[in-house]
Parts: C-alpha cells; structure tokens; sequence
C-alpha cells in the first residue's frame, strides 16, 4: 500500500477500506508517515466526507492506537457520559453521583477546559486535596468499592487522536463531522465504555454553532456506536446561553452541591435530570425514561446523591469540609455588580462571551496546560426569555482585581440582549437520538 495513493483516492471521493484506514493510522502514530501527508488527508476528508462504516473503521483504528481498557470484570457495563464542551457546564458533578447513588457505577475519566468551555478536572480541584491523578489500580479499586471515580486520563488513550488532533488544529481541519466524531468515540471506546449518553451542544457557547450541523454530528455517533457494538444515545443540547448560573470552577462546584442538595438553578437541574436518567437507561437499570426520572429525582430528594459525592471526594483525598460548607469554596475578592440599562426581556446571553469572559478572568486557560483561578468566575441570574426592570441585577462578576472586574463587567453587559417585546425561552433539548424509549 502507499500512502499517496490513500490520500488521491479520499482526494477523488471514494471510500477508504478498513486496511487502508488502519494502514494510515498505524503509519502517522508510529512517525512513519509524515505530517504533510496526515494533513493532506485530513483535508482530503474534511472536503469529500467519510461514509458511517469509514468513520467507524477510522473511529476503531484510532482506539487501538494505545491502551485498550476493559472493566467488564468490575461492572456489567461500562458507562460514560461525554459533553462537546460548554459554558458553566458542570453537569457530570450532578449526574454520575444520581447514577451511582442508583447503584449503577459510573468510573469517568475526564478532561481540563481549554478556551471558552471549562473542564470537570479544573472544577474538582477547588476542592483542596482533590486528587485527579488516580492509578488504574487505585481506579478500579475505587469503582469497585464506591462506584464512582472521577479522574484525569492515566492510560495512553487513542494517541493517533491526540496527535491528529494537533495537527488538525493547526491546518483548518477541526470542523470536519467525521474526523470530529472518530476522535470523540475513539477516546470513549478505548476507555473501555460499553454504553454512552452524549450531551452535542448546539449554539454561540458550542463547537457546534447550528442544529443541523449537531445533528449530524450526533447521528454519526450514534451510527459509530452501533457498528461498533456500544450503545450510544445522544442529547442535542442548548449551549446559547451558559447553563446555570455559575459559571468558572469553585463557584460552579458551589452550584453543582446546592443542585444535589436539591436546590440550584431550574435549567441546569433539569438538564442533570434528563442526562442522568438517560444513563440510568443505557444502564439497564429500569425501562422507562420516566421511571428513570423518577429515581434521579430521589435520591437528590433523599440525599442520597449527595452523599455519593462526599463519598468521592472523600475516596479521591479532598477535603469534605468543603462539600459540607460550600461557602468554604473560596471566591475573588473584587465582586462587581451588572445591572439592566433599560427594562424589557432578555433576548440573549452570548455563551461564547461569558465563557471567554470567564477565560479572560483566569477561570479557563487559552493554552493547553496554562494555569487556570479556581476562585474568579461569574454569576448570571437570568435566562433569555426573563423580564428585567431597569437596574435590576444581571449577573456578579468575581474577579482577583477591580480593573480586571470592569473589564469583564462591561464585555458582559454587551453579551446581553434586552428588548422591549417578550421574547421565547430558549428550549434545553433539541432532540434526542438513539433512545430506545420514544418517550424520552
Ligand atoms: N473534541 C474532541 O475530542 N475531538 C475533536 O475533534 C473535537 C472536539
């Protein structure tokens, strides 16, 4: 095979065979083809498309470019949820302790923010002491006795991916479907997952900018998962405006224990609601969507969900004292105020503005591996569709100085619409593919 006439056949639209997929992929991860001819062909597919079955060979050649797991000895089935990135996103906190409060295990391995979206690794560790560097064996000796985990990525995971990816990064060919759902589903399967519940947002906060590109991103993976013998239900979710309230890494921890002690606010608890029940689904642990729903509202209800999280945090070494005194949570000393310049309905929030706001204050990190502020964030206290007096309070900004507090003050005022007519509230869910229950 040669590797010239791999790339003039995507070149002309035709479709790649396995071998040849496995081919290209076992060449680039081990430095034998070089980057100009990986970036050709990334170009290659990102112009001409890859049908479901090539995405699913690409999908499984880069899994097997690095460790494969497999925790089908500790849990019947291995289930994982993944988010494409949002704003104020701290939906895994909520879901995998309602999931394994329910009895089902849930070991997540998760990842750190970069621009405007945040990361569950960043978050957890304002707690002090939370450890995310956890070995396999602490990992599976964890999930085994508390069933649930929450860490940082020990194995070598799809490398080609990690390498891919970098170079898509840098030849404008990140935003091709396939090569965007083989990196996502390669990571998911490599760590061993059996089922997944993907959270595709859609909107100014989101990768994904319209409905229909979500979608089909959406429907690829599902595709994947079920040539690939996993089962996969993806959740088309809105990303326009920042979920929640709270939005940077100690203050969303904040939110995330006021949710599972059954408070927070409406949108995101009942985001966390939908997600989770779907888990509990794909886990077979009931029949239904709504006895799902059920259960995930009882064990907030009951407490037990937040027990589970104390139980994580206290197997992972953080410091419960925290858990049970989120005012311990330190937040930025400079808090600055927004108020509404005029009255009438909020017509949008930019979530892309908050999150590079939220960035710009230090809660998130331009760079891979730069240093992230757990204590600034902010705090938006509307939704679009709300009615605001003038002078009425929008959101609190929590910054380290007063110049860098009036500074995101202004840029977020100007992310906020209000008009005079009343406007729509903006729907959580778009769609749901994949589910089994039609009810969902
Ligand atoms: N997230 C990923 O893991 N891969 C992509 O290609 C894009 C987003």
């Amino acid at each position: 095979m040669r590797v010239v006439d791999i790339i003039t056949k995507k070149r002309d639209g035709a479709e790649l065979m396995a071998e040849e997929i496995d081919f290209f992929i076992d060449g680039f991860t081990r430095g034998e083809i070089p980057d100009y001819q990986a970036s050709a062909w990334a170009m290659a597919v990102l112009l001409k498309g890859m049908t479901p079955r090539e995405t699913a060979d690409l999908t499984l050649s880069l899994a097997r470019s690095g460790d494969q797991l497999d925790f089908s000895d500790i849990v019947p089935i291995v289930l994982d949820k993944h988010s494409t990135g949002g704003v104020g996103d701290k939906t895994t906190l909520v879901v995998t302790p309602i999931v394994s409060a329910n009895g089902i295990a849930v070991g997540k391995m998760s990842g750190r923010g970069l621009g405007f979206t945040g990361g569950t690794l960043d978050k957890m560790e304002s707690i002090p002491g939370f450890r995310v560097d956890l070995s396999m064996d602490e990992f599976c000796k964890q999930l085994r006795e508390q069933g649930i985990v929450l860490t940082g990525q020990t194995a070598d995971l799809a490398p080609a991916d990690g390498k891919l990816y970098a170079l898509r990064d840098v030849t404008g060919t990140v935003p091709s479907v396939p090569l965007i759902a083989s990196s996502v589903m390669s990571k998911k399967i490599a760590g061993g997952a059996t089922a997944v519940v993907l959270d595709v947002k859609v909107g100014l906060g989101a990768f994904m900018r319209t409905l229909e590109q979500a979608v089909e991103l959406a429907e690829l993976m599902v595709q994947i998962g079920s040539i690939s013998d996993r089962k996969v239900v993806a959740l088309i979710s809105d990303m326009n405006q920042p979920l929640g309230d709270a939005v940077g890494n100690a203050i969303e921890v904040r939110e995330a224990i006021e949710t599972l002690q059954g408070g927070g606010p409406h949108d995101f608890r009942e985001h966390c609601l939908v997600i989770a029940s779907h888990m509990l689904l794909l886990g077979e642990k009931v029949e239904s969507f709504g006895e799902a729903y059920t259960l995930s509202q009882k064990v907030i209800e009951n407490g037990s969900a937040f027990s589970k999280f104390k139980d994580l945090v206290f197997a992972q070494g953080g410091d419960i004292s925290y858990v049970e005194d989120p005012s311990k949570l330190h937040l930025a000393p400079e808090r600055l105020d927004g108020d509404a310049p005029k009255a009438g309905y909020i017509s949008q929030i930019d979530a892309g503005e908050v999150g590079l706001t939220a960035m710009e204050l230090g809660a998130g990190r331009a760079l891979k591996g730069g240093p992230v502020d757990h204590s600034v964030g902010i705090e938006i206290l509307h939704n679009v569709g709300d009615r605001v007096d003038e002078g009425e309070l929008l959101f609190t900004v929590y910054a380290k100085t007063a110049s860098q507090a009036k500074a995101a003050s202004e840029r977020l005022l100007a992310a906020h619409g209000i008009r005079e007519k009343p406007v729509d509230a903006l729907p959580l869910f778009y769609k749901t593919i994949g589910s089994t229950d039609s009810n969902s």
